[in-house]
């Protein structure tokens, strides 16, 4: 087994293969889906170090390193997607070190450093089997789109791949960097996309007895809604709900159009008490006021992006000793509750796991910048710091007697939870 002076030593070794990774991923970003060339590199380069990638059909790509003896079974992820941004080439200070090549696509959200980081852990873990059981290597399509992990997590359950632990690790900009931002419990929110289209009748503006606005429907709906979330979810749980984008076909104020769209998002940390509630007074509310108005109420889109996502007592337990033992005390920090969502929580909601934010901000590199920002960089010099964490708590979750309590895995399978 590794001790933690090699773990820093290896990553450390490693460390130049692993920005030259992440400035070649960057270079030539792929959308949600379209991740082809990515994951043909990941493969070679696990190819390269005596490992068999499977690739499963839209979901991305798995890889097993067996241990030397027999144990327990732990997942590591990352996900390889960028995002339809162009990409400033500075960044809040000075020219950014490299730069998309492909117009309007850039890695503004550091999955390709999730990417260059998991392939390094390989590179590293496949050199070593000094460890019991076995560590999987998942590589994710598609995480900004939400759709791709359901055929990971098919065919992980379909195949009867037992495992035991989950780790998930995102670079984050708002934290200073080479600090880790840990929680127990919840840390991430739910998340219901919807876009719904009321269906009206167009007219004269002079004449509203003649036409149907969707206007009018939509604006007892907006108010309804308003009202449901005192009336439908118990206060003690926190959920957000808002309406983003609100559009009619009208191009001219006395034209009523025939049709209003609106869509927005529904965070939440609780999906029987808080979700199931709201989304099923929302779509009540919805269809009987279209109905009172004579309109017809289209759903577009009206799905979960990602369920809660919860770190495991257990497994933060592990996370935040390994990292203090590896990084000292001042590099772990307690994270903040989050209302974005992340599509780990899927994973997570079968398996127990640890998910935590890696620091990237630093004023003297000018990182810091949103994710999603189009002047959004990263510190490469964390990227050994992110590798040796991959790695210190997979060793230390092979290596745990500790048996898992405190966590009940969804009951069905991945079908069952989206709902399909
Ligand atoms: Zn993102
Ligand atoms: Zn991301």
């Amino acid at each position: 087994m590794m001790t933690k002076e090699e773990i820093l030593n290896a990553a450390k070794k490693w460390e130049d293969f692993c920005i030259a990774l992440r400035r070649d991923f960057h270079e030539s970003p792929e959308l949600s889906g379209q991740e082809t060339q990515t994951i043909a590199r990941i493969c070679t380069e696990l190819r390269a170090v005596g490992l068999s990638p499977i690739e499963v059909q839209d979901g991305g790509v798995l890889a097993v390193i067996e241990g030397d003896a027999p144990g327990k079974t732990v997942l590591l992820r990352a996900d390889v997607d960028a995002l339809p941004v162009q990409e400033d080439p500075c960044n809040l200070l000075r020219k950014k070190e490299c730069v998309s090549k492909i117009p309007g696509v850039s890695h503004v959200c550091g999955h390709d450093c999730h990417a260059a980081m998991l392939v390094t852990v390989g590179k590293i873990l496949a050199a070593r089997r000094d460890f019991p059981g076995r560590i999987v290597l998942m590589f994710e399509r598609g995480e900004e789109g939400g759709g791709n992990l359901r055929y990971l997590i098919d065919y992980l359950q379909k195949n009867h791949w037992d495992i035991d632990g989950v780790w998930g690790m995102h670079l984050n900009s708002d934290i200073p960097a080479g600090k880790f931002a840990i929680r127990s419990g919840p840390l991430m929110a739910g998340g219901l996309m919807f876009d719904i289209t009321l269906v009206g009748k167009d007219g004269h503006g002079s004449r509203p007895d003649w036409a149907n606005n969707p206007v009018d429907c939509f604006q007892t709906i907006q108010t309804a809604l308003d009202k449901i979330r005192m009336r439908a979810v118990d206060p003690n749980d926190a959920i957000t709900f808002s309406i983003c984008r609100v559009s009619t076909e009208s191009q001219r104020p006395n034209i009523i159009g025939r049709t209003l769209n609106f869509a927005g998002t529904v965070r939440y940390f609780d999906l029987e008490r808080a979700y199931r509630p709201f989304s099923k007074a929302m779509r009540r509310i919805i269809d009987n006021i279209a109905d009172a108005f004579e309109c017809e109420a289209v759903y577009n889109q009206f799905e979960c992006i990602a369920v809660p996502l919860i770190n495991q007592s257990d497994c933060y337990e592990i996370a935040k000793q390994t990292l203090t033992e590896i990084f000292g005390e001042d590099r772990v920090v307690q994270g903040p509750l989050k209302f974005g969502s992340e599509t780990l929580s899927y994973v997570m909601s079968f398996w127990p796991g640890m998910y935590l934010n890696l620091g990237i901000k630093d004023p003297t590199l000018g990182t810091g910048s949103g994710h999603h920002t189009a002047k959004f960089d990263v510190d490469e010099s964390q990227f050994k710091t992110g590798v040796a964490a991959h790695i210190g708590y997979a060793l230390a979750f092979l290596e745990s007697s500790k048996k898992i309590q405190d966590f009940k895995p969804y009951d069905g399978d991945i079908w069952d939870l989206l709902g399909e």
